[in-house]
């Protein structure tokens, strides 16, 4: 059988491999030389397997397009991650976690990268300035969460993954280990049981994987999944809404059931960020608002991810929901339901004291004392 490794080599890495396989009609070669040139092209055999033609949703997240050499609005570091990063590899930027950059490589490179600016090149995340980080998050006693992340993580070799999830476990203040990881989808043979088995020593950890479409989830992907969610660590998905991939509501309903099938709960469905190279990906505020709205009480609660924009800047993830409040009085707030249904909840008429109002028992909101003995019972 195949090493992970030897399947990473059969990648697809150049423009000529471009052109071979999907004919030159169908690409420009100068303006996708000009985009990897600034952004690395690879797309491992199971990415490439899901791209049936040109300007499909799978396409469309990996090869290589002229709109990528077109910058209007977008900022190259449009997260604001490296004003926030006091040493090498790290971005602090809520009060309790961080995001730690273990990986400057990923097995296929997402074409929508919010990353790009440094994801493929060793120099800018180095694989030999960590002592800096480890110092830091020792000294600061107040990050509880650590986010490996980069690159891929998973594209390490699990002697350098071991290193990672052992020397943060013996911190004693972090209580909580995430990696974030594209690898299931695109190179599932990398969930090998050697993984598996140093993942379980380290627990907590918790895994987000990165699925964009319901195809993506393969037998091969479903397997890793499986292996993955048997190692006992929690799965979390990160999605990110793109034009032409994934913009339609049926999508990622389809998506969301076939993951809460592989035991991934759908975490974050991302509004596409105003990274430079990356601005053709974007889509309206109002289809982001149509699916959360279309999933929201349509479907099982466990499969609506929270809808965020990472705001330009750095000021970190907020959520949006469509609203579903229509109006607030002092006596009543008036609701819609997901059917769009009105619906009335009389508010508390003294600031909400729990045993006068708002148990939904008794008449107008009251419960006598009588009735809450009666409960206790
Ligand atoms: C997304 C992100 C996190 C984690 O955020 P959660 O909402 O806890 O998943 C942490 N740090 C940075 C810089 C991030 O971008």
């Amino acid at each position: 059988m195949e090493t992970w490794q030897e399947i990473l080599h059969q990648s697809l890495t150049t423009v000529d491999e471009l052109i071979a396989r999907f004919g030159l009609e169908n690409l420009d070669r100068e303006a996708v030389q000009q985009a990897i040139d600034r952004f690395n092209l690879r797309i491992t055999p199971a990415a490439l397997a899901l791209i049936r033609h040109p300007g499909d949703p799978f396409w469309n997240q990996y090869v290589p397009t002229p709109a990528e050499n077109v910058v209007e609005d977008g900022i190259v570091d449009s997260l604001g991650e490296d004003a926030d990063s006091p040493v090498p590899n790290l971005t602090h930027r809520y009060p309790d976690r961080v995001l730690f950059l273990v990986s400057p490589v990923c097995a296929s490179y997402c074409r929508f990268c919010t990353r790009r600016r440094k994801v493929g090149d060793p120099e800018k995340i180095p694989l030999n300035q960590f002592d800096s980080a480890f110092a830091y998050l020792r000294e600061h006693t107040e990050v509880r969460d650590v986010i490996l992340s980069g690159g891929d993580p998973l594209m390490l070799s699990d002697r350098r993954i071991e290193f990672f999830l052992k020397t943060l476990r013996e911190i004693p203040h972090i209580e909580i280990l995430r990696i974030h990881t594209r690898i299931p989808s695109h190179l599932p043979q990398r969930i090998t049981p050697e993984l598996c088995e140093i993942i379980k020593k380290y627990h907590p950890v918790y895994i987000n994987v990165h699925f964009n479409h319901p195809d993506e989830l393969t037998p091969e992907a479903t397997k890793a999944l499986n292996l993955l969610a048997d190692t006992g660590a929690p799965l979390g998905c990160q999605t990110v809404l793109l034009k032409g991939t994934n913009d339609d509501p049926a999508i990622i309903k389809e998506l969301v059931h076939k993951l809460l099938k592989a035991r991934v709960r759908p975490y974050y469905l991302y509004q596409a960020d105003v990274v430079a190279g990356g601005e053709h990906f974007r889509t309206a505020i109002a289809k982001g608002l149509e699916i959360i709205r279309a999933l929201r009480g349509w479907t099982s609660g466990l499969g609506v991810p929270h809808y965020v924009i990472d705001a330009p800047g750095g000021g970190g993830k907020i959520p949006l929901l469509p609203e579903y409040v229509q109006s607030i009085t002092d006596d009543e707030i008036v609701l819609r339901n997901y059917a769009g249904d009105v619906y009335r909840y009389p508010l508390p008429r003294d600031g909400a004291h729990p045993a006068r109002n708002g148990t939904g028992c008794g008449e107008n909101g009251h419960v006598d004392a009588e009735n809450l003995v009666f409960l206790d019972v």
